[in-house]
């Protein structure tokens, strides 16, 4: 469902990612883990219209996103949860809920449905709902941001480093609810530094360094062997 081919960008004369190949089919959950600084962030801006790349081709349900607005691709199904998650702090739960609708089109009545949908998928929201949001834990303001990305209904969704600043036992819920939406039929794309806890959810892992692809496989392929480990830091 998501194509990309030959994908260079960057920040004026640095050049970021260097020919960039990926794609993630239907159902899929697809990891790109790296060391800081490889482009992971860059690699999913530029996928969501937020930067512009220098050339290459991204696709997405076979149609090019060249010259689409980050709403617009949003709009179509593709959307990102940026890294720092980007709740509004001085909101209520509510009201950042309210947020994820706003880019939709449809029917109040099919809206509410999905609310409610939402809130029973992470009830912690439904207890915090008129609670201000800077004051949920970590934990909390991911469930929050995933929360408010469902209910834009993404096909795929883009997460950067969802386990960023979490502690061990809380990135295990979030990983439980996010394999939870994979199954209802959600494809996921999601970048991680570490390859710790990426196994049992992964379809397939790239692996980035450096603006390069240097390996991709299914956990299956990649696990044993040292492989992955060598790509990842770059022993030799
Ligand atoms: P991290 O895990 O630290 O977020 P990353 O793999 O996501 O790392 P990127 O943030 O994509 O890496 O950065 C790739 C390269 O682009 C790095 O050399 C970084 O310094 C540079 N870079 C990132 N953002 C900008 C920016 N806004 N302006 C200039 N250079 C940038």
């Amino acid at each position: 469902m998501l194509e990309v081919s030959q994908l260079i960008a960057g920040y004026g004369r640095l050049t970021a990612l260097k020919g960039i190949d990926l794609n993630v089919v239907q159902g899929e959950t697809v990891f790109v883990v790296g060391p800081n600084g490889a482009g992971k962030s860059t690699l999913l801006k530029t996928i969501s219209g937020l930067l512009k790349p220098s050339s290459g081709q991204i696709r997405f349900r076979d149609v090019s996103l060249q010259g689409k607005t980050p709403e617009q691709i949003c709009r179509s199904g593709l959307c990102l949860i940026p890294e720092g998650r980007h709740i509004f702090k001085s909101l209520t739960v509510a009201e950042n809920l309210r947020v994820g609708l706003l880019v939709r089109r449809d029917a109040k009545d099919a809206q509410h449905s999905d609310l409610e949908t939402a809130l029973d998928t992470f009830p912690i929201l439904r207890k915090r709902y008129h609670g201000i949001a800077g004051y949920l834990s970590g934990g909390e303001q991911q469930q929050l941001a995933i929360a408010r990305a469902i209910l834009q209904q993404p096909a795929l969704l883009m997460i950067d480093e969802p386990s960023l600043g979490l502690a061990p036992l809380v990135i295990d819920q979030v990983y439980a609810n996010l394999k939870r939406l994979n199954q209802s039929g959600l494809s996921l794309l999601i970048v991680e530094q570490s390859t710790g806890r990426i196994m049992d959810l992964a379809s397939r892992i790239y692996v980035l360094r450096n603006g390069n692809i240097v390996l991709h496989g299914t956990p299956a392929e990649l696990s044993g062997g040292g492989e992955l480990d060598e790509a990842y830091f770059g022993f030799t």
